[in-house]
């Protein structure tokens, strides 16, 4: 430190401020890391390392990347999972200034990287944050680009899990978590404490399930100090107004959020203007295993990915992406709020409406982002820019939406504002072709503002007699290629290349001497320098002001801003369900207080839209009590996982507001939709591919409730067929009579003995997704009907998908022989189902390698040579 040059001292004052960050500190046209960051910046970032004093004997690390192109190199550390200090100047470089003030201005870490640069603008980011208070568990969701803030907690035993599908419903990139709650995090992540969770001071890791948990220790002391910081940010004596009395763990995590934010972004962040306190049942529950399965959205990392949000969406804006998104996260389970957004999208499928609004909306911009900008302090003149143009089709779309019907579309008309000041303060100030930063000047138009229209002409007027000047000088010298010129250090000056220093008038003072050149000033010089100067320093210092006054006038209309912004972007999502039911041909559920789904001519959304020939429609009814549990058989290939997915859309497009692609569905309301799909191991937590499946049948099987909808595709694959089926056909019964859980169930099935649950439990249905043999070779007609399929027609599949010739003719071998055995024993009328399957089991697992050879005497003993068959 003794030793530092200044420079470097005050380097290290920052980092020491700032410690478990890489620390970005400003220098020219660079961002530069020096020592430990140094280390791991090259090292993430793939960039050379060098070293500051090479030649002393402790040469400091270092690597930097360009200003320009920094937010590249800062979205991938970001991203993999590190804290990033910006460190920039807070004064300009001046003459005579030898070490300029530098300050962080932000820290961007992965839950609070909002600038546009860093994130998708369909894409929302969480920061999230677990407390916990007595037996009460909360967490807070702040997205703190938009200001959207939700707040939830739980008390019953399983308050771990809740907490745990809260967080995946809301896929946080960063969990603030406090020492209290660490073991309990760790526990119900599944991710082990020293490996995950930090001490303040230590950069954050990236863990499995891809969240960097943060340690949030001494962000927030007490519950009395969360308490105190939210009603001081809200401006409010109590948390009543947003139902938050007697929610300390809610509290807790909603400070906790908030006071990292506000930190993170040296800023008030006074767009998060309210607190949304929910209750897991305000929403249909769609966990991850469900949205994956389902494929509603892209997982993080999978875009491009055919999945439903691709398919229906329309949108616009950015923020009407990331709404319709939310929508499709988290389902309505309030008849109402779906019915008021189905009779809306139901007005705007009327084309010429629909048109110019949606027409008036690719001209506005993100809005809810523009105006977390306005108060993070990062909004740039082509910001404002992009407000004013915004704001100028609000009364072109309250026009639009003047003789509405529907009482949701009326509502958001009377949400939007046209702000005329606020536009007209833009007209005047910002100039038309804005700069992208304000710091440079060139931001204010001509016109606004006497002075600075006076310094203008008079800095353009020094600069064309500064141009004169050095042409006379040439002149006067002769020296053709002398030049004036200008840097931070001397001001201006003239520069005379070492050839021509003999022919200098005597008038000229040495400034500076160079390896080829000498430069020189001249009292004329000076004195026009001082006034261009000094006009170019006042302009930059009345242009910012003048800026941050625009953008201050701009940022007190937060509140109404932000209620244009969510109406607008409520718009555009309804405009964007309308324009697919349009273009796909979708139609308007009917939402019903009863039990019963019951679909004509359903399609499935994403098949439908990704396949060439046709897509051959269904229909579906269930019910709660005749037609509670569906066991579909069909062939392999057939269209058994396609017709169940297809009724799991449809229900949660229906619950979203959106019409459905069928010819006509009436829905119940479901609070959670369950799935257990394929096979999928878990290797990393030690879980195989069957205590997997196990492991989601359980939750399913302790959890689902008379509303819910659960799809099973395949159960009990995983073990050997005998274990399996029993699994299945308990699994199938405890759905049918449990008097909690059970619940409405489409189960797709090869174990064909399944079928015979239909003959025992009232509620139980067979259906087939029929198929046909045609030369040999196996037809898929994709149509759903009642009764039980007789075959899975495997070996004709495995034969389209290309298996050896000899293994196909090897496959139709054993499995006539398996066909033998079972026309044996099932002609026996006094064995049941089970016992038949029982029987046809035993037998087939004993003989199932005999070679023809041995099939040959017609005779197949199993291994202690018994004959079984004959
Ligand atoms: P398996 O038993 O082998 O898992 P499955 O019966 O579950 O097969 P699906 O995966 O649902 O079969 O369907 C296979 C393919 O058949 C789909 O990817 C789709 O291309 C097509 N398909 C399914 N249903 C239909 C339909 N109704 N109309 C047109 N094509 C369909």
């Amino acid at each position: 430190m003794e030793n530092a040059t200044p420079m470097f001292r005050q380097y290290l004052e920052i980092k020491k401020r700032h410690p478990g960050t890489l620390l970005f500190f400003r220098l020219g046209d660079f961002y530069e890391l020096f020592s430990e960051d140094a280390v791991t910046g090259a090292r993430e970032l793939e960039i050379t390392l060098t070293a500051r004093q090479k030649d002393s004997p402790n040469p400091i690390p270092m690597c930097g990347v360009p200003h320009h192109a920094a937010a590249s190199y800062i979205s991938k550390l970001v991203r993999k999972g590190y804290r990033v200090a910006i460190c920039e100047q807070s004064e300009p470089a001046a003459k005579g200034v030898k070490l300029v003030k530098r300050d962080v201005v932000r820290i961007i870490t992965p839950g609070t990287a909002v600038d546009p640069q860093l994130s998708d603008a369909k894409e929302p980011v969480y920061l999230a944050a677990v407390s916990m208070v007595g037996d009460h568990v909360g967490a807070a969701f702040l997205e703190v680009s938009t200001g959207e803030f939700s707040a939830t907690e739980f008390s019953t035993p399983d308050a771990w899990a809740k907490v745990r599908e809260t967080i995946d419903s809301f896929s946080p990139l960063e969990i603030l978590v406090s020492d209290s709650v660490k073991p309990l995090v760790s526990e119900t992540f599944g991710v082990p404490v020293q490996q995950t969770l930090l001490n303040k001071d230590e950069a954050p890791t990236r863990v499995t399930l891809g969240v960097t948990l943060t340690s949030a220790s001494g962000v927030i002391e007490s519950y009395a100090d969360a308490e105190q910081l939210l009603k001081r940010h809200f401006g409010l004596g109590d948390l009543a107004i947003f139902g938050l009395t007697g929610r300390n763990a809610a509290v807790s995590a909603a400070a906790a959020c908030l006071r990292y934010a506000q930190e993170t972004q040296r800023e008030n962040a006074a767009h998060v203007s309210e607190i949304n306190f929910f209750e897991t049942n305000d929403f249909m529950v769609l966990d991850p295993i469900t949205l994956r399965n389902l494929e509603i959205v892209e997982s993080k990392g999978e875009s491009g990915k055919k999945v439903l949000f691709s398919v229906i969406d329309e949108t616009i804006t950015g923020m009407g992406a990331r709404l319709l998104r939310s929508w499709l996260m988290r389902p309505s389970v309030k008849r109402s709020e779906i019915q008021t957004r189905l009779a809306a999208v139901g007005e705007l499928t009327d084309s010429i409406l629909r048109d110019k609004l949606r027409f008036l909306l690719k001209d506005v911009t993100d809005l809810e982002r523009l105006i977390g900008r306005l108060n993070l302090g990062t909004a740039t003149p082509r910001d404002l820019s992009a407000l004013g143009r915004s704001l100028e089709r609000s009364p072109q779309m309250m026009a639009s939406l003047a003789d509405v019907s529907s009482l949701l579309l009326q509502v958001l008309a009377e949400n939007i504002f046209e702000l005329p000041e606020v536009r007209s303060l833009i007209d005047r100030a910002i100039a038309h072709e804005a700069p992208p930063t304000w710091s440079a000047g060139g931001v204010i138009r001509g016109g606004f503002d006497g002075e600075l229209d006076e310094l203008r002409e008079l800095s353009l007027s020094g600069k064309q007699t500064i141009a004169k000047f050095e042409e006379n000088e040439k002149q006067r010298t002769g020296i053709g290629n002398l030049k004036v010129r200008f840097n931070n250090v001397f001001g201006y000056y003239i520069e005379v290349s070492k050839g021509n220093v003999g022919r200098v008038p005597g008038d000229y003072e040495r400034r500076q001497t160079l390896t080829n050149a000498e430069r020189y000033t001249t009292p004329e010089l000076k004195e026009w320098e001082s006034k261009v100067l000094g006009a170019d320093q006042r302009i930059i210092e009345i242009e910012s002001r003048l800026f941050l006054e625009v953008r201050e006038a701009v940022r007190a209309e937060t509140p109404k801003l932000q209620s244009t912004a969510r109406a607008v972007a409520t718009l555009d999502v309804l405009a964007s369900l309308a324009e697919t039911a349009v273009k796909r041909n979708y139609v308007c559920p009917v939402l019903h207080d009863g039990d019963a789904i019951e679909i004509r001519n359903g399609r499935h959304p994403i098949v439908e839209a990704f396949i060439d020939e046709a897509f051959i429609p269904n229909d579906l009814f269930m019910n709660n009590s005749t037609d509670r549990i569906l066991i579909i058989t069909g062939a392999n290939m057939g269209g058994k996982s396609t017709i169940l997915r297809q009724a799991a859309l449809i229900q949660i497009l229906g619950q979203i507001g959106s019409f459905v692609p069928a010819t006509s569905a009436r829905l119940p309301i479901i609070d959670r939709i369950w799935t257990r799909v394929g096979a999928s191991d878990d290797l990393a937590s030690g879980r195989s591919t069957f205590m997997v499946e196990m492991t989601e049948t359980a939750t399913i099987l302790h959890n689902a409730t008379s509303r819910s909808l659960v799809l099973l595709d395949e159960i009990g694959r995983g073990t050997s067929t005998f274990d399996g089926l029993s699994i299945a056909w308990a699994v199938a019964e405890y759905l049918h009579d449990s008097p909690e859980h059970s619940c409405k169930t489409l189960f797709a099935t090869h174990y064909h003995e399944l079928t015979e649950l239909a003959e025992s439990l009232p509620g139980a249905r067979n259906y087939q997704i029929t198929a046909a043999e045609k030369d040999g070779e196996i037809v898929f007609l994709h149509k759903l009907k009642e009764g039980k399929a007789e075959k899975s027609y495997g070996i004709a599949v495995a034969r389209l998908a290309g298996l050896p010739r000899t293994v196909i003719e090897r496959a139709s071998d054993v499995l006539r022989k398996l066909e033998r055995y079972e026309l044996a024993i099932f002609s026996d009328p006094k064995k049941s189902g089970l016992a038949k399957a029982a029987s046809r089991s035993a037998a087939s697992q004993m003989t199932l390698f005999g070679r023809s050879d041995e099939e040959s005497s017609g005779t197949v003993s199993s291994t202690d040579g018994k004959e079984v068959v004959t």
